[in-house]
């Protein structure tokens, strides 16, 4: 399965690597036609104003919704996640995002105290507890009929799936632990 990794901003690498490592064969996709050789792309974390604007600067924004329109699996982290939400609430927006993935959210939603902060996380049909680094956040507000929750903290969704699509608030690529990305490559895009 070939997967992408977006390389406009954010932790490309780290990603490359963890796609790597659950048997992926992971590129850099910065151009449309890097885009039309993978089979599934990750959107990494980083300043979602910043990477909108540069998804839009290279005209990406049209061909993306169109792949994932056609089926192609989708993670976004952080703010990956940001990009691919439906609605942003509170007072930053992100203007440019692919908006497809039935989620609300809001922007750096933790507060000044809880910048960064480590979780022990139970996720479903994962065995075992995953830590998870949060960095400046977004909060999921509220999730679509069709959006299954598959981990929590507060209550709060911090990783979601919607059919091909998966996002989380978290940064899965910070740790040695790849069963995210596994669950992505081998579940999610490996049964679409
Ligand atoms: N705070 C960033 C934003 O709102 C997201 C942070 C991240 O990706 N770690 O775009």
């Amino acid at each position: 399965m070939k997967v992408g990794v977006l390389g406009l901003q954010g932790d490309v690498r780290e990603h490359v690597r963890a796609l790597e490592s659950v048997g992926a064969a992971a590129s850099v996709v910065k151009r449309l036609d890097q885009l039309s050789e993978v089979d599934a792309l990750v959107l990494p974390g980083g300043e979602s104003t910043t990477i909108g604007k540069l998804l839009d600067r290279y005209e990406l924004i049209e061909p993306l919704r169109a792949r994932v329109a056609d089926g192609m699996p989708l993670y976004g982290t952080c703010a990956g996640a940001i990009l691919m939400a439906r609605d942003i609430v509170g007072d930053q927006d992100a203007p440019h995002r692919l908006g497809v993935l039935d989620v609300v959210v809001r922007r750096n939603a933790y507060g000044r105290q809880l910048d960064s902060f480590e979780a022990d996380l139970g996720i479903d049909r994962l065995v075992g507890d995953f830590r998870a680094v949060f960095i400046r956040a977004p909060m999921i507000e509220s999730c679509g009929d069709d959006v299954e929750v598959l981990a929590v903290v507060d209550g709060r969704p911090v990783l979601v799936r919607q059919g091909g699509l998966l996002a989380s608030t978290f940064h899965p690529e910070m740790t040695a632990d790849a069963r995210v990305h596994d669950m992505f490559v081998n579940d999610i895009a490996g049964a679409a």
